[in-house]
């Protein structure tokens, strides 16, 4: 893959943008407002193993999703439930960490001498958010969430952790 750091590349996407075309060409969801349809947001990781809306039964436009590095409830995580609990029709919020998480298996430290190695620079000045004890993070997170002053008592918050290698939701709190 060739390209050049900044600026756009004809090419570097083609594959992407030819399943686009595709994908586009049976498209019939335009229109759709962006609202949550089940009602449910979901927190939770990158990690490509998840599929937030598969493993929930639910589909296109039913949910709202933020994804992180460690499904942690960040100041963003809490910017998207509080729109998405006012505007957007959110009433359950599921915070969703998974088992066998890089972030969970790592030292920030660790995870610096690695981006360094890759990077060929020193990364000392990112931060990296790993979890030293995953179920005491998910707790913390769900209460920050329950907590917080703008989600309505209404809404219903629960942490679970979801097992990559059985597809499993276990809900902790
Ligand atoms: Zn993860």
């Amino acid at each position: 893959m060739t390209g050049a750091r900044y600026g756009r590349v004809v090419g570097d996407f083609d594959d992407l943008l030819a399943a686009n075309t595709e994908y586009a060409a049976h498209f019939d969801l335009g229109g759709f407002d962006g609202i949550a349809h089940a009602g449910v947001a979901v927190v939770t990781c990158m990690d490509s193993r998840i599929d937030p809306l598969r493993m929930l039964g639910l589909s296109h436009g039913d949910a709202k999703i933020f994804r992180n590095p460690g499904a942690r409830v960040t100041p963003q995580a809490l910017e998207a439930l509080v729109l998405g609990a006012h505007l957007l029709n959110v009433q359950r919020i599921l915070v969703v960490p998974h088992t066998r998480c890089a972030m969970t298996a790592t030292t920030e430290q660790e995870l610096r001498e690695r981006i360094g190695e890759s990077a060929g620079q020193d990364p000392s000045w990112h931060f990296f958010s790993v979890v030293d004890d995953q179920l005491k993070a998910l707790e913390d997170d769900v209460q920050k969430v329950r907590a917080h002053p703008l989600i309505p008592e209404s809404v219903l918050v629960g942490g679970f952790i979801y097992d990559v290698d059985t597809g499993l939701l276990d809900q902790k709190f």
